[in-house]
């Protein structure tokens, strides 16, 4: 769509995304469906930048937000799902058959938490409380009464049982986790009353972390050992994850730490030139100067009042697409006034305007 490799660079695809909007603004273009084909410009541009803050995905070895099952949580506040985000694959992927019993690491949480651009900006302390499972007190998160665990009887400790089966003419014999003791070798007598041999409470805890400078949509926090404690309360605790969701801004859009946005103006505006004045996200006000003969299409880059840049010092810049507004009703007056002013502001010589134009979107 942006006619741009698919490892195209951000500035690359920066560069593709300008020059098309230029040659396809509904306001410039001559063409009937340029309307159309600048929305598909700016989705394939917001598809492919995406693609790329995405791509830090693949480090945690899992699947993208497509593909994740935690999809369709949103809405306000955090959402917390206590299920391992890891998956089992990773675990037997890591520990395999040479492995004698099953990992002992408890499962790691994932928590999603919304913040807004302003805290992107200036890096905001974050405070969230929430319910967290915490090892048993009573049994000190063995599960057993007392905290006694013995050894399981059927597999002797051992995790693992062997499996003989008839397959037809042939015995096939197979090792399987042990079922008596779910692969842990340990089992109790009788369970704690306290958290009924779970081995863990929900405890209210609060967490506190500070969002970095430059976060992307979808970025990660880790927290060693606040996750899941392990099974029995024997080996390492999991890890919590905070996913930081960063909320949509009324019209600014994201490219990393440049923010871009549209901004319509009267044709009066643009051909006499203007000073718009806005409320920006760092508490400045954000002046867009507006050069007399513009022309709905171009933009106007206003220099480091963008997101701070993740890699490296400073802030992305904010970039303005000039658009022109099309009043949905005009007094008769200003019509009539419009109409003396056609001759001089129309083009002087219609045929050689529109080869000139043709030339100018060839070039582009
Ligand atoms: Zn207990
Ligand atoms: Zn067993």
């Amino acid at each position: 769509m942006l006619g741009v490799e698919r490892s195209a660079s951000e500035g690359d695809l920066k560069n593709a995304f300008r020059r098309l909007a230029r040659k396809y603004h509904p306001d410039r273009s001559t063409e009937d469906d340029a309307e159309d084909r600048f929305k598909e410009i700016q989705e394939a541009y917001a598809m492919l930048s995406d693609a790329q803050k995405r791509a830090h995905y693949d480090r945690f070895g899992h699947d993208g937000p497509q593909g994740n099952p935690f999809g369709g949580f949103g809405g306000g506040g955090f959402n917390i799902n206590l299920e391992d985000i890891l998956g089992g694959d990773f675990f037997s992927s890591m520990f395999g058959g040479s492995s004698r019993r099953r990992s002992r690491r408890g499962s790691d949480i994932l928590l999603r938490h919304s913040i807004d651009l302003v805290d992107v900006l200036n890096g905001t302390e974050q405070e969230v409380t929430l319910d967290l499972p915490q090892p048993c007190g009573s049994c000190d998160g063995t599960g057993a009464d007392g905290g006694d665990l013995v050894t399981c009887s059927r597999c002797s400790g051992q995790g693992q049982v062997r499996v003989r089966q008839q397959v037809g003419p042939f015995i096939q014999e197979s090792v399987q986790p042990c079922d008596a003791c779910s692969g842990r070798g340990s089992v109790s007598e009788k369970s704690c009353d306290v958290c009924s041999g779970k081995g863990r409470e929900m405890e209210s805890t609060t967490l506190r972390f500070s969002v970095p400078l430059g976060t992307e949509d979808g970025s990660r926090l880790r927290m060693r050992g606040k996750g899941e404690p392990a099974p029995q309360g024997q080996g390492e605790s999991g890890d919590l994850f905070i996913e930081l969701e960063v909320e949509q801004h009324p019209w600014f859009e994201r490219s990393n730490s440049d923010l871009i946005m549209s901004l319509p103006l009267g044709y009066p505006d643009l051909l006499l030139g203007t000073s718009i004045t806005i409320d920006h996200l760092d508490g400045k006000p954000l002046v867009v100067k507006v050069p007399s003969n513009s022309n709905s299409g171009e933009t106007i880059e206003i220099k480091k009042r963008g997101l701070p840049r993740q890699r490296g010092s400073g802030r992305g810049d904010v970039i303005v697409l000039l658009k022109l507004h099309m009043p949905s009703k005009v007094p008769k007056a200003a019509k009539k006034t419009m109409a003396t002013l056609r001759d001089e502001l129309g083009p002087k010589d219609q045929q050689q305007s529109i080869i000139d134009d043709a030339k100018e979107r060839r070039n582009s």
